[in-house]
């Protein structure tokens, strides 16, 4: 009981710091470029902080990562710069029910480096795997309060992205 409520404090204090880090991204300096690549870096490490009290966590085998990937039978939350970036890169174009950049051999994300900042502060904050698919009321709280901010840098949110140009 208390590891949890300890795992459930650092989510809600990294929560908190992303918050913060993304509302102040102006110090990034003026330039868009170095912002959004702000941007990125703080969504990374908020996954690597976060990471050890979350659901995957327990499902991510070093070296090997998670072995389902059910997170990303999803069309990826994006926004308008994110977008244009994907429309370049190539894609799967199937009925498997993935993110079209998923990579279904491996069960890895195909677009690793370049995946968008919805899916670098994707946990599973649940306590079972139904969450891997259905976010927990944190997690959509949080990406909704991030949303105006992101698209003062990252341009107007699109919804889901289904690989259709
Ligand atoms: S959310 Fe679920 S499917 Fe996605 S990485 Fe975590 S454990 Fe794996
Ligand atoms: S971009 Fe990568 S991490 Fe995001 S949903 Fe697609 S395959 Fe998963």
């Amino acid at each position: 009981m208390r590891d949890l409520e300890r795992a459930e404090d650092v989510v809600r204090r990294e929560i908190e710091r992303l918050k913060r880090r993304v509302i102040w991204v102006e110090r990034a300096g003026d330039d868009r470029w170095r912002r959004i690549s702000f941007l990125y870096r703080v969504g990374d490490s908020f996954g690597s902080r976060l990471f050890p009290g979350t659901f995957c966590s327990s499902r991510i085998r070093p070296s090997i990562g998670c072995t389902t990937g059910s997170c990303c039978q999803c069309r990826p939350d994006v926004f308008e710069y994110e977008k244009a970036v994907l429309d370049l890169l190539p894609k799967r174009m199937d009925s498997a029910g993935y993110c079209p950049f998923f990579n279904l051999a491996r069960r890895t994300c195909g677009i690793y480096g370049v995946r968008p900042f919805a899916c670098r502060i994707f946990y599973n904050l649940g306590s079972s795997a139904h969450c891997c698919q259905n976010p927990t009321d944190l997690t959509l709280q949080l990406f909704d309060s991030l949303k105006p901010h992101l698209e003062r840098v990252l341009g107007r949110y699109q919804g889901g992205y289904d690989g259709f140009a």
